[in-house]
């Protein structure tokens, strides 16, 4: 098996909400009332379903988008007799997706190449979703009913719906003696925000990552709940309007200490710190989070042993 390991400084770019929210509104503007020619997969596991076939998509057009957590939803008219159908997808962890304007009316020949699935419009337009590496994380899921995707099915709430309030907040944390990482990046908890805006909405709230969810007062929840909400906003407003090719640029560049590990925290100007894990690490700033106190990187420990 291949470990993926999320090295210092290194920024992720992994689609979370904020992106996601724009890859949808990016798609509203480009795809909707467009009719589609085909769908094809270029690497055989990507597609979840079998029924509906993509053939079903042949002739269709997109009349919405939206998303779920960090699932892209494009909806389509419904085809004769039956529901409309949902062209669902997670992007996973390498994943992204690129306009084309132009593509081949030939299907892609399945191969090695970072390319996952194509989908292209009458009159030669539309969109390819690529994965670097060369396991595919990327989940591709046809569905009448996204509630039928069991990643969408098990979401937690999402943070900007209005029914997310601090209550809301502070039942999911209630006597979870876990991580507040943890907590923030479990999609059946909350719905959305991964590794990145985890930290950077702890950074913002200046709470530690380690801290016990149980342990935050209401005060505390209050004022996390605020700073999830004015993070994810924030984000969505620096993305408006952007293309899906300049969302990534955009991403790393409002991110103020996920993937800054040795950087200056914009805020105190203290050293931005890392804790390293098996697939991923955490950066945070021990002066805004932790007391001043850096945290013990079990990694970092076991080599200088
Ligand atoms: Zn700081």
């Amino acid at each position: 098996m291949r470990i993926s390991r999320a090295g210092p400084g290194r920024i992720e770019t992994v689609p979370e909400l904020p992106e996601v929210e724009a890859l949808a509104a990016d798609l509203r503007e480009r795809a909707v009332g467009r009719v589609i020619d085909r769908a094809d997969i270029a690497e055989f596991s990507v597609l979840k379903t079998y029924d509906p076939p993509l053939t079903a998509l042949h002739g269709r057009s997109f009349t919405g988008t939206g998303r779920h957590g960090k699932f892209l939803d494009l909806e389509t008219d419904p085809p004769p007799g039956g529901p409309p159908l949902h062209l669902v997808v997670h992007l996973a962890r390498a994943g992204w997706l690129r306009w084309r304007d132009s593509l081949p009316e030939q299907p892609p020949r399945p191969g090695k190449g970072p390319l996952a699935f194509r989908l292209r419009f009458t009159g030669g337009a539309g969109f390819d979703l690529t994965e670097a590496g060369t396991r595919k994380r990327l989940a591709v899921y046809l569905v009448t009913d996204p509630a039928a995707v069991p990643g969408i099915a098990s979401l937690g709430p999402d943070p900007l719906d209005p029914a997310f309030t601090p209550e809301v907040l502070g039942a999911i944390l209630a006597g979870r003696r876990t991580q507040i990482k943890g907590v923030l990046r479990d999609q059946k908890m909350i719905a959305g925000i991964g590794n990145a805006y985890s930290d950077e909405v702890l950074h913002a709230a200046r709470m530690s990552p380690f801290r016990l969810a149980s342990s935050l007062t209401p005060d505390d929840v209050t004022e996390l709940h605020a700073v999830i909400v004015s993070t994810l906003r924030e984000a969505i407003a620096r993305s408006d309007g952007l293309a899906a090719g300049d969302l990534k640029k955009e991403k790393k560049a409002g991110l103020r200490v996920h993937g800054r590990a040795g950087e200056s925290c914009p805020v105190c100007g203290d050293t931005v710190r890392e804790v390293s894990f098996a697939d991923s690490s955490l950066q945070y700033c021990p002066t805004c989070q932790t007391g001043g106190k850096p945290l013990a990187d079990r990694r970092m420990s076991r080599l200088l042993k």
